[in-house]
């Protein structure tokens, strides 16, 4: 049973709305492009592992997808748990393309692909660290002791794993994961958890998950001045819209709009602010006057904070 769905990281949107709102020459275009890349295909890989634990038997499992919660120490985010009275199971999953090797001593992985060797973080390093971090939290919040186990999931089926060497016994293709778990409820046969704490466990894991919101003109050093700003045409993809008498007109196709405004204040909040002030909108929008930009923050309703002049309005997309 799923108790937490797993939804498309905010980062994807973040990404999106940066490289929309830059020019294509800025220097940190590519770097940009290539993390949106990375956050999408790794979004795939957990959509694609979800295709198979949907095949779980719905009793006795619960499964939780992109939980994060804090140890005390530090936040940990866990990419899919399952829950059952017997064990927990952490499952990391990995979306890489090529071939990729391990090695018994050294903690990394190395992931070749057209010719080039790149060196990633030990994927079995890191699930130890949610082990420490998941058994942790559990005996904060007053859980009795249940075991906890870790595997990680590759879940692009042409990755390729190099056997010559040494291969990880934590380690399993998507199509595998569901015997994978067959084992272990096989190994794992003494109940640890009663009905009312797997209840409480639930409850506890979704109360306490905490979505971590990405800051992604920090992560690129990129300042707001560097931004473009203006209205999107949603035909021609350029920021020529002009408002006039309650509507958005593109001065370079010439198409008419009545929502083009709305992606502006979604780049606004992904970008910079749960809340805009009348100024921030009118420079964010290059609206011509205060009383356009009072009347498009009026049709959004919710107001509001502040007196008349410095009020700030929650942009509600
Ligand atoms: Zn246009």
């Amino acid at each position: 049973m799923i108790i937490k769905e797993r939804k498309k990281p905010v980062k994807i949107p973040m990404l999106e709305a940066l490289i929309r709102r830059l020019p294509s020459s800025h220097p940190q275009i590519q770097s940009i492009e290539k993390e949106l890349a990375k956050r999408k295909a790794g979004f795939r890989g957990e959509q694609a592992l979800d295709y198979y634990l949907e095949y779980l038997p719905s009793e006795d499992y619960y499964l939780f997808h992109d939980v994060r919660l804090h140890d005390r120490i530090h936040y940990f985010q866990i990419d899919t748990l399952l829950v059952t009275p017997y064990f927990l199971l952490i499952v990391g999953v990995k979306n890489i393309a090529g071939k990729i090797s391990f090695n018994q001593n050294l903690p990394q992985m190395v992931r070749l692909l057209d010719g080039r060797e790149d060196g990633f973080q030990d994927p079995f390093t890191q699930g130890e660290w949610h082990q420490n971090s998941l058994s942790r939290w559990l005996y904060i919040n007053d859980f009795p002791f249940v075991p906890i186990d870790y595997l990680v999931v590759i879940s692009n089926p042409t990755t390729i794993i190099e056997t010559s060497e040494y291969i990880p016994k934590k380690l399993t293709h998507n199509s595998n994961l569901l015997f994978k778990i067959e084992e272990l409820a096989k190994f794992f046969t003494e109940r640890h958890l009663t009905e009312n704490q797997v209840k409480r466990l639930c409850t506890a894991l979704n109360e306490q998950h905490t979505p971590h919101k990405p800051d992604v003109m920090k992560q690129f050093g990129i300042t707001e001045d560097e931004l473009l700003s203006g209205v999107f045409c949603e035909k021609c993809k350029t920021l020529t819209m002009e408002r006039t008498h309650g509507r958005w007109v593109c001065r370079n196709c010439g198409s008419i709009s009545r929502t083009a405004h709305i992606q502006a204040f979604e780049d606004y909040k992904l970008l910079m602010n749960d809340t805009i002030s009348n100024r921030e909108l009118r420079e964010f929008l290059k609206l011509s006057s205060s009383k356009i930009a009072r009347d498009l923050l009026k049709s959004m309703l919710n107001e509001s904070n502040g007196n008349t002049k410095g009020r700030r309005y929650h942009i509600p997309y």
